[in-house]
């Protein structure tokens, strides 16, 4: 039964025990900017500790058979799905972005331990036909070992599921450093994993607002056989060379610089539809959201005025009041950022509707803005937004789009616009970019592989590939036969 008044634990999670702390910080609310809770500080010392759980509890865990930690799994999506309400209100709070979207990313992230659940019992090995007589070849699929998580605060429990789940599916155990952002729906989600059965040691949460410590313990400690992160490139990076000296396996899901392409031959209604749902999403704090939207000359003045008169019915306010569409920013880092990559536009000939900081609004508010006239020289379409602002660049030619498109270092999200099939295709071939959307701008889930080429990352999350992160294929050869 859901329980919107359930509480969740405040404490870190080692080896099945929840562990407080004297150093403590501050988890806050960024409409209000109000403290929620305070949780421990962990460091190096606490961290060790939990991979040493990690560590003890593998023999068991991965001794299990598939089955009967896919029953596992099945519990613990019960349990979330089932307290969907009150894990969304705990997401809003902590995190900012509306109920509804907080909902959505509930059954989003208990998705992931569903099919997780299922897909584990499909790890499939291989018989390869011999080439010497007397000899045959099979492969078979063997969980990695301990494996440590570092997530972000955007997605403060998907990002979280979509590791553990196939991590556990496959027979792995974890620790997780959440963001300090959002440590509580990392805990929640913890806490309902404990109930569901996941045994002691098997999933670790360590908090902590010292994260170069706690990273280079987990990227360091030979008994990790698997790092996997998402957030910012600059921080990858220094795990990807963290990791080289253990030569650890590595998921990295980092940046993006996602073009939206709009053609002439675009269905306006659809482009629309699809710019506002990439675009504003999380108030445009998503890895995946359209950064620059490359728009024909035939339909760009049409598109602009059609997006920004969209965007005046959005409601901006606190994530727990109805009708609002657009919550806070996560911190003021997230909106200086903001403001100065519009000022940089602005000052080189771009022009901005309506929007930024409005009246009587909270510290962390930006109202949602439509950019015209930015071109691709500009910070504000080499560099992420994280923020509700829409910068739209004009193209007249399909070549130049797909050149603009994929002159980035990057190669997330892409989407393109266009009712020709041919095109479409054509585009979405040539676009360098691990996914892209057609004629749509929401496509994650969890029976697809997300993720990056690239200095967007390495691996991919979700599907059987994100179960085959998690393992080794092990070569046996049968001799004398
Ligand atoms: P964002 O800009 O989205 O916050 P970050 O890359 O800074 O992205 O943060 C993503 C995660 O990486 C967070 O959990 C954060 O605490 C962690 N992190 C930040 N710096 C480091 C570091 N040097 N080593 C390990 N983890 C880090």
């Amino acid at each position: 039964m859901t329980d919107e008044t359930k509480t969740y634990p405040t404490d870190a999670l080692i080896d099945g025990a929840w562990i407080g702390a004297d150093r403590t910080f501050a988890v806050t609310d960024p409409a209000t900017g109000d403290e929620i809770a305070k949780v421990p500080d962990l460091g190096a010392a606490e961290t060790t500790k939990a991979i040493d759980a990690a560590y003890k509890a593998l023999p068991e865990w991965s001794a299990k058979t598939a089955k009967q930690r896919g029953q596992i799994l099945k519990k613990w999506f019960d349990l979330v799905t089932a307290q969907t309400e009150s894990l969304a209100r705990l997401m809003t709070l902590e995190q900012g972005k509306p109920l509804t979207e907080s909902r959505g990313e509930v059954a989003y992230g208990a998705s992931f331990i569903e099919w997780f659940s299922e897909e584990g019992k499909r790890a499939y090995g291989r018989t390869i036909p011999t080439t010497v007589e007397g000899k045959r070849y099979v492969t078979i699929k063997q969980p990695i070992g301990v494996c440590a998580a570092i997530t972000p605060w955007n997605f403060p429990i998907a990002m979280i599921t979509r590791k553990v789940a196939p991590a556990l599916a496959a027979g792995c155990t974890m620790v997780v450093k959440p963001s300090e952002e959002t440590p509580l729906s990392a805990l929640a989600i913890a806490e309902l994993a404990l109930e569901a059965g996941v045994p002691a040691g098997v999933f670790n949460v360590v908090t902590s607002t010292d994260a170069p410590s706690v990273g280079k313990v987990l990227c360091e400690d030979s008994r990790v056989r698997k790092l996997t992160f998402t957030g910012s490139t600059a921080v990858g990076k220094t795990l990807y060379r963290q990791c080289a000296d253990t030569v650890k396996k590595l998921t990295l899901e980092l940046g993006g610089n996602a073009p939206l392409v709009v053609f002439d031959d675009a269905d306006l209604d659809k482009a629309v539809a699809g710019t506002l749902a990439s675009k504003y999403r999380n108030a445009g704090q998503t890895c995946v959201c359209a950064n620059r939207i490359l728009v024909q000359s035939g339909i760009y003045d049409r598109f602009a005025d059609a997006l920004l008169e969209a965007i005046q019915s959005y409601g901006v306010g606190s994530g727990l009041e109805e009708g609002t569409v657009i919550g806070p920013l996560i911190n003021k880092d997230a909106v200086k950022k903001v403001e100065s990559l519009v000022a940089d536009a602005v000052e080189q000939g771009a022009s901005i509707s309506s929007g930024g900081k409005g009246e009587g609004d909270g510290e962390l508010f930006y109202r949602p803005a439509v950019m015209r006239d930015a071109t691709t020289d500009m910070r504000i379409t080499s560099e992420e937004i994280f923020g509700p602002v829409a910068a739209l660049v004009r193209f007249e030619a399909e070549s130049e789009a797909i050149d603009l498109a994929n002159d980035t270092p990057f190669g997330l999200a892409a989407y393109v616009f266009s009712e020709n099939l041919s095109r479409a295709w054509r585009v979405a071939e040539k676009l360098e970019a691990g996914m892209v959307g057609v004629n749509e701008g929401i496509f994650s889930n969890e029976a697809a592989p997300f993720g990056g080429i690239k200095e967007s990352g390495l691996g991919r999350e979700g599907a059987s590939e994100g179960l085959d992160e998690y393992m080794e294929t092990k070569f046996i050869c049968l001799g004398g036969i």
